[in-house]
């Protein structure tokens, strides 16, 4: 039986405030070519000055993934001829990159997996093409943004596995702080290759299908390429080396070009930049400005708030929601109750919106708010999800919301007591049962209580009225 063989080479911008070797904003969006210098935009005789900052991204990205970081890293020119790249090469490393090996470990399907990484180097971003109405422009705003390029060995045999793997790689990239990782600003891209082969047998000729830049496309190209390269097999003709888009919208893959190699792009050495070499203080020193990754926050969730090991899987795979989890605890909310309702609530919402940002839908301090209202027993359960989804992805404030909303629930004990009274003299022979001990009945009077008051009595006063009633009637 044919077996697909996948690896994947992913680009990842990192988030520096300025471009790899020029003083021009690293910034997504802005005017086309205003984010622009000679520098980045390829004059002859302009002289690179290699971003400081760029590289210990990098070697913090390795770090985080478990790399050696080479002592001694070069950089070398990679030639290719392409409006998108005005200097016609792109500074890039070749044979001395500033990380090698490491590995990202994940589950699927309950089934530990490893996938090897090869090595990590840091190059510059190409500009874009826009193609617009039979012509097309290029904007060189991306042009020299820094970019690590982390290429895996073939570990991975499926769709699920590739997603899986990058899910997993998105979340430590984001946990470092080097990258924002937002598939759809193409701050973090993917190009997967592929080859089918029987069980056992050496690998097949490969295809590489670029720039792929949502889950969804991966998975997508991923079984399409499965699919071309079975039939193309099956019926005795030979899969072409090739370099291959996915279009997302129509669901197929065509070829570009027949794949180059290595040598085809003339690498050779950057005579401009200095070689990078890092003494065992520099590594040191960077290895401690990684913030708190995921293992360790799992292992603080679990021990140090009591958080059940599933909770904290489920709330640590994205940053986000975790500094979320963090943030509102840190504002005085009670660690469980707070984990309970982003577990339940934010993250139902998050899933139906589709979006991948939490952070821009609701901030700590406003669900802290919520949450504290809901502990105060100034809103119950139902209003507390309620008054999430009101100022869900805007910036009202919860009180307001509340009140506009008629979400309070009433703590006045008198007006309370009076609604109770009515629903006892209503309902003489419940009391009379109730009193003789059937204690099913609390649940009753606490409903017939709240439905006279329109759902807005707090319950755990009108339990407390039914204690009282009780132990007056023992008297
Ligand atoms: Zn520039």
């Amino acid at each position: 039986m044919l077996r697909p063989t996948i690896g994947c080479e992913v680009h990842c911008e990192l988030k520096t405030a300025t471009k790899l070797f020029c003083g021009c904003k690293n910034e997504f969006g802005g005017e086309p070519n205003t984010h622009c210098c000679p520098i980045c935009s390829g004059f002859p005789g302009t002289m690179p000055a290699l971003n400081a900052k760029a590289v210990e991204y990098a070697v913090r990205a390795g770090l985080a993934l478990g790399c050696n970081i080479n002592r001694f890293s070069k950089w070398d020119r990679k030639n290719y001829f392409y409006p998108d790249l005005p200097k016609a090469w792109q500074t890039s490393q070749y044979d001395l990159p500033l990380c090698v090996g490491g590995a990202v470990e994940f589950e699927v399907n309950g089934e530990k997996k490893r996938v090897r990484l090869n090595r990590i180097h840091l190059e510059e971003d190409a500009g874009k093409l826009i193609h617009d109405g039979g012509e097309s422009c290029v904007d060189y705003n991306r042009c020299g943004v820094p970019l690590i390029e982390i290429v895996t060995e073939p570990d991975m045999h499926s769709a699920e596995e590739v997603v899986a793997f990058l899910t997993e790689l998105k979340s430590v990239l984001k946990y470092t702080g080097v990258s924002d990782v937002k598939m759809q600003e193409g701050s973090l891209r993917c190009d997967v290759n592929l080859s089918m082969a029987e069980d056992g047998a050496p690998l097949g000729t490969r295809t590489e299908t670029k720039n792929l830049n949502s889950f969804r496309a991966v998975a997508r190209s991923v079984a399409f390429e499965i699919r071309r390269q079975t039939e193309v097999l099956e019926s005795g003709g030979i899969v072409e080396q090739e370099t291959r888009r996915f279009d997302d919208n129509k669901g197929v893959g065509y070829a570009m070009r027949s794949k180059e190699d290595a040598h085809d792009y003339r690498y050779f050495p950057e005579p401009d930049i200095m070689p990078v070499t890092f003494t065992e203080a520099d590594i040191q020193r960077i290895r401690s400005e990684i913030p708190e990754l995921k293992g360790p926050r799992v292992k603080r969730y679990t021990e140090k708030l009591g958080l059940p090991p599933y909770d904290a899987q489920v709330l640590t795979a994205d940053k986000a929601v975790s500094d979320l989890l963090d943030d509102v605890i840190a504002l005085g909310c009670d660690a469980k109750k707070t984990s309970n309702f982003i577990m339940s609530e934010v993250l139902r919402l998050a899933k139906t919106d589709g979006s991948e940002d939490v952070e821009l839908l609701i901030d700590a301090p406003r669900l802290a708010e919520i949450i504290s209202m809901q502990a105060k027993g100034e809103i119950n359960n139902l209003a507390a999800k309620q008054l999430l989804s009101a100022v869900w992805g805007t910036d009202a404030s919860p009180r307001k919301r509340a009140e506009e909303l008629n979400l309070l629930q009433s703590n006045d004990e008198g007006a309370i007591k009076a609604v109770f009274d009515k629903v006892l003299s209503d309902n003489p022979s419940q009391v009379a049962d109730f009193l003789s001990g059937n204690d099913k009945l609390r649940g009753y009077f606490v409903g017939q209580v709240m439905r006279a008051a329109g759902g807005k009595a707090n319950p755990k006063i009108v339990n407390e009225l039914l204690d009282r009633l009780v132990k007056e009637h023992k008297k």
